[in-house]
């Protein structure tokens, strides 16, 4: 099952150097997500990725929003978007983070979110780990339990998963 979606990604995960800045090496995986076997690959391995039980799927924008969607499909649950600031139309919490450059910012519509409820935070590339360390935060404020992190890429390099675990005890969780 891991087998077939690392070779979906290794296969068809599109490379681009220098984007959106120089210096960055952008691990694209729209072509994963256009071919229905790796996009089936893919969301199997997500969806088993944590042991925990979860009964909601967070995806986080933009990628995690097609992510998130299949594996909730895929798992019987909902899904909720973590979005960039400015997007949501609802009563939102918001979180600041800092980027490799600059600062960012993700959105929670919280009245989305039913008390206690186990989330599984999902994203395409773990990089610094400061966004899903912030939607971690956003969903703890909002009153929900993180089930797990799961990510289809990890920059090792990068250092994300301490960032990330300072955020929530959950188990962080990539396919390659
Ligand atoms: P970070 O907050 O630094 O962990 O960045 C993770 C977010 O930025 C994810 O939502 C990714 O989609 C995106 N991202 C950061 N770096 C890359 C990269 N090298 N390739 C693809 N996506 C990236």
């Amino acid at each position: 099952l891991l087998g077939s979606a690392v070779t979906a990604l290794e296969q068809l995960t599109r490379v681009v150097s220098d984007f959106p800045s120089a210096g960055v090496v952008f691990r694209d995986i729209t072509p994963v997500l256009a071919d229905p076997g790796g996009l089936m690959a893919v969301t199997q391995a997500l969806s088993v990725a944590v042991t925990q039980p979860f009964d909601l799927v967070a995806g986080l924008d933009a990628r995690g929003f097609l992510l998130g969607a299949a594996v909730a499909v895929h798992t019987g649950c909902g899904v909720l978007a973590i979005r960039k600031a400015g997007k949501l139309a609802g009563a939102v919490i918001g979180k600041d983070y800092s980027l490799e450059y600059g600062t960012g910012r993700l959105e929670l519509h919280p009245d989305d979110v039913p008390a206690g409820a186990r989330v599984l935070v999902v994203d395409d590339v773990l990089a610094t780990g400061g966004t899903a360390a912030a939607a971690c935060s956003l969903l703890i404020q909002a009153g929900a339990r993180i089930a797990g992190v799961a990510v289809v890429m990890e920059l090792v390099d990068l250092g994300g998963r301490a960032r990330v675990e300072a955020a929530t005890d959950a188990p962080v969780v990539a396919i390659c």
